[in-house]
């Protein structure tokens, strides 16, 4: 099927425009369908539309007959956890996760609580495009439950995979910065009741997101790390608008991303598990794979996307992912980014190892990094892409998602397509600060090269 409602993670849209409720409603009656009724938990975060989508979801899925278990307005990995915990047949949450504030999105649960792979997607998309839809019989319409006491059950189980005591041991200053988000409904609690003296900034859910945009990136964390340089903290968490992200600022209020930090965790974890395997994106730092070859793990690249990394864990029984962007993926509670637990993994961390975050980051290899863009002629994007997969030589080359290419000093470049626009997005790393320079500039002149030549072959 070309049609496609889904993308990358789940239906995203700007509210009423894009994202209508005569959409949603479609959605909800296609969902329904497809769990065939079911028992469902709903779940929303705390943008300004997100309501209106969740009625007219619920509408369709009243329609299919499913019964409705309302959770209200909660982190998405909670909502995750509860489908998990009690039992359901799969859940739908509506949340536009890191987006601008205008949008709104629709993720859809199978009963363990991961997204579903794509291709359920593709049959959920055949119900809607088709309208295969359930139309309950009037004895039979759907229902609507408020399900309470979800965010305990959710803070338990976090709180059950880390060294508790010994964390409240430390008395730890942690300044936590939600976004407006609905980590706000989590996080400050979570370290409240870890026994951390907590300084929450951005700490009220407001849709209109009037402290810093909704995605955690270094750039917009300037709050953060002015706050815990302020109070002297022992570390800075910043969660993305559904808290299934963090990116942590050390002691010194340095604002790291994802795989920097997650290399610390990775560490404990192979010193603890030897030999397990760690699943990532290709486009993360191969600090992930110094890490896993000193500690005796081993490292299991895939295409980029949380879901796609989610599946991959439930297929290999990995039980520790992460994304750069701050995705941590902890298998023994969820094999689902989680903001809470990356949070309470940090501090268990934390209480180990008795010494700064900054010292401990300090001790991990450096990697210099260098981006780039090359636009295309959009009808070259594949041949372009095939032609530059025959020429590229390095150490190891792997090509699950664009072209990535390690050099023997440890280095490597990654070309991917943007999925937005024609433009190939350039990312390399070197030990070096030149090195990264270098092979931006070889690839960049590599591309060009092979787009003049396509281009003079056809005209
Ligand atoms: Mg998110």
């Amino acid at each position: 099927m070309s049609r496609r409602l889904f993308g990358t993670n789940g239906i995203r849209g700007v509210a009423n425009r894009e994202l209508t409720p005569e959409l949603a409603l479609r959605v909800g009656l296609a969902v329904g369908a497809y769990f065939g009724g079911g028992r469902l938990i709903v779940g929303r975060d705390g943008r300004f539309g997100s309501l209106m989508v969740q009625r007219a979801v619920e509408a369709g899925l009243h329609s299919a007959g499913s019964t409705i278990y309302d959770v209200g307005v909660m982190p998405t990995p909670a909502i995750q956890y509860a489908v998990k915990h009690f039992g359901m047949d799969g859940g739908v949450i509506i949340t536009a996760s890191h987006n601008p504030p205008e949008y709104v999105g629709i993720k859809v649960v199978a009963s363990n609580g991961v997204e579903l792979p794509r291709e359920e997607e593709v049959k959920v998309e055949e119900i809607f495009f088709e309208e295969k839809f359930l139309r309950a019989d009037w004895r039979g319409l759907g229902s609507t439950h408020r399900l309470s006491g979800v965010l305990d059950v959710y803070l338990e189980a976090v709180k059950s995979h880390v060294d508790v005591d010994a964390i409240r041991r430390r008395g730890f200053r942690v300044v936590v910065d939600p976004g407006n988000g609905v980590g706000a409904l989590s996080t400050p609690r979570l370290l409240r009741e870890l026994g951390c003296r907590v300084y929450a900034i951005n700490s009220h859910i407001d849709g209109s997101f009037p402290g810093r945009p909704p995605e955690p990136r270094p750039e917009y964390l300037g709050g953060l790390s002015n706050a815990v340089r302020d109070v002297g903290a022992d570390l800075g968490a910043a969660h993305d608008g559904d808290a299934d992200r963090t990116l942590f600022a050390d002691d010194r209020g340095v604002v790291h991303w994802g795989d920097r930090t997650f290399a610390l965790l990775e560490r404990e974890f192979l010193r603890e598990n030897p030999g397990e395997l760690i699943v990532t994106p290709i486009s993360s730092c191969t600090i992930i794979e110094d890490v896993a070859k000193e500690m005796g793990g081993r490292v299991r690249w895939t295409r980029v996307g949380s879901v796609v990394v989610s599946h991959a864990m439930l297929e290999t029984g990995a039980k520790l992912g992460a994304e750069e962007n701050g995705g941590i993926f902890y298998g023994p509670h969820q094999p689902v980014r989680d903001g809470a637990m990356a949070v309470a993994l940090m501090l268990d961390l934390l209480a180990r190892e008795k010494r700064p975050l900054s010292e401990l980051l300090d001790e991990l290899p450096r990697y210099y990094i260098e981006k780039a863009r090359v636009e295309y002629p959009v009808e070259l994007r594949d041949a372009i892409m095939d032609e530059l997969r025959r020429r590229v030589k390095g150490e190891r080359v792997v090509t699950i998602d664009g072209v990535k290419v390690w050099f023997g000093d440890g280095s490597s470049i990654l070309v991917r397509p943007s999925g937005t626009e024609p433009v190939y997005r350039l990312y390399a790393e070197g030990r070096t600060e030149e090195r990264p320079k270098e092979l931006v500039e070889e690839f960049r002149g590599m591309l060009q090269e092979i787009i003049v030549e396509l281009r003079g072959g056809r005209s």
